[in-house]
């Protein structure tokens, strides 16, 4: 059997060598190396994919959060509603424009803003809610939407995790995560669903005044060349990754199926065999993308577990060991929206097992069967 990893990129490299080595040494032949045609074939190559009017292309998932928040002008003490159970990117971005972030509670099936706790958490400074798309499947949006609409809040999605997983609302319409809000926010990190091979990221709207304010201050504030109209930053997409993730983005259909698979697979054994775990739970408005599988082990033996498959040769992560009120950086400066216990149980009881698109059968029986047979 091929050594487990817990995401393996080079296998998945080697499929698509031919096509990702000629790209880039094109690129570097070229000498355009910072915003080259590239850029823009896959940003839109990228809005048709999803469906959505503007892709931004910009450095990576933390900026396009951070560029997102700047464009909605809030002030010092704004508040930002966020879930407690998530990256700390999610948050960071937050604290760090000087907005308070609102820690509201996560689903415990869905690990996803639980939407009946956001209204209480909601007060006379609250300006925005991120709703992060974690680990695979989006947050219940319709009803988010609504209440963003009735208190007059903008929508930032966290779409880090979830690209390419579709919300169907009441109405049957059908719309890919990230476009569903003011602004969708996404991260090409190697080990997202659609990683590059170093950093990257992109903004998402369907609004032309959000498109060109967020262009403007992903390029130094700039309205055209060396006329600032505002306080921006630097964040570009490397011509380089353009062109991976072009080759790339035409299999990310491809890659979410063998997702997929690998997820009904571990289900199958899992559910028939183990009942000390559950298995991922899937809402029926989403699809669900798995950038992670992740199990919660019931009577505290996720770290037993944990170490077990260490041992087997299987790796396993957990995402996230803390929620964001204990991190030592967070703690003084959050505003507790509520009862945060499901998130505080959650960092106690996941465990992610490998996911990526180069498992074979022998592998995933090998790691179902080794939690199958841990007593
Ligand atoms: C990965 C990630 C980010 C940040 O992306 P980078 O490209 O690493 O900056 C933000 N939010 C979530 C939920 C993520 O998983």
């Amino acid at each position: 059997m091929r050594p487990i990893q817990m995401v393996d990129l080079v296998t998945q490299y080697r499929r698509i060598q031919d096509q990702i080595d000629k790209a880039v040494l094109e690129v570097i032949r070229s000498g355009k190396y910072i915003n080259g045609n590239a850029v823009q074939v896959f940003s839109a190559e990228l809005s048709e994919y999803l469906r959505v009017k503007h892709v931004i292309p910009c450095a990576n998932g933390t900026d396009a959060l951070q560029i997102a928040l700047m464009a909605l002008d809030l002030q010092p003490g704004d508040e930002v509603i966020v879930p407690a159970f998530t990256f700390v990117a999610s948050a960071e971005i937050i604290a760090l424009l000087k907005l308070t972030p609102v820690l509201v509670d996560v689903h415990p099936r869905t690990f996803n803003l639980d939407i009946d706790k956001i209204e209480a958490a909601i007060s006379s400074r609250t300006k925005a809610i991120v709703p992060v798309h974690l680990f695979g499947q989006t947050a219940d949006m319709e009803p988010l939407m609504q209440i963003a609409k009735k208190y007059g809040l903008y929508v930032v999605e966290d779409n880090a995790q979830s690209i390419g997983s579709v919300y169907t609302f009441s109405d049957g319409t059908r719309k890919q995560a990230g476009t569903m809000g003011d602004i969708g926010t996404l991260s090409f990190f190697p080990s997202k669903n659609l990683g590059g091979y170093g950093d990257g990221g992109a903004l998402l709207t369907n609004d032309d005044l959000w498109e060109r304010k967020l262009r403007m201050i992903a390029s130094h504030g700039q309205s055209q060349k060396y006329i600032h109209k505002m306080i921006g930053c630097n964040s570009r997409l490397d011509t380089l990754q353009a062109v991976i993730l072009k080759v790339k983005l035409s299999y990310l259909a491809s890659y979410i199926r063998k997702r997929k698979k690998t997820a009904e697979k571990y289900n199958a054994e899992l559910e028939s065999q183990v009942n000390w775990v559950e298995t991922p739970y899937c809402i029926p408005v989403s699809s669900h993308v798995y950038h992670q599988y992740t199990l919660k082990v019931k009577h505290n033996r996720r770290d037993d577990l944990q170490k077990y498959l260490k041992t087997k040769g299987i790796p396993t992560m957990v995402y996230y060991p803390l929620p964001l009120h204990y991190q030592p950086a967070f703690k003084n400066i959050v505003k507790i929206g509520g009862d945060l216990s499901e998130s505080e149980k959650l960092a106690q009881s996941v465990l992610s097992l490998p996911m990526h698109t180069e498992l074979d059968n022998e592998q995933i029986r090998y790691i179902t069967s080794q939690i199958v047979g841990y007593e």
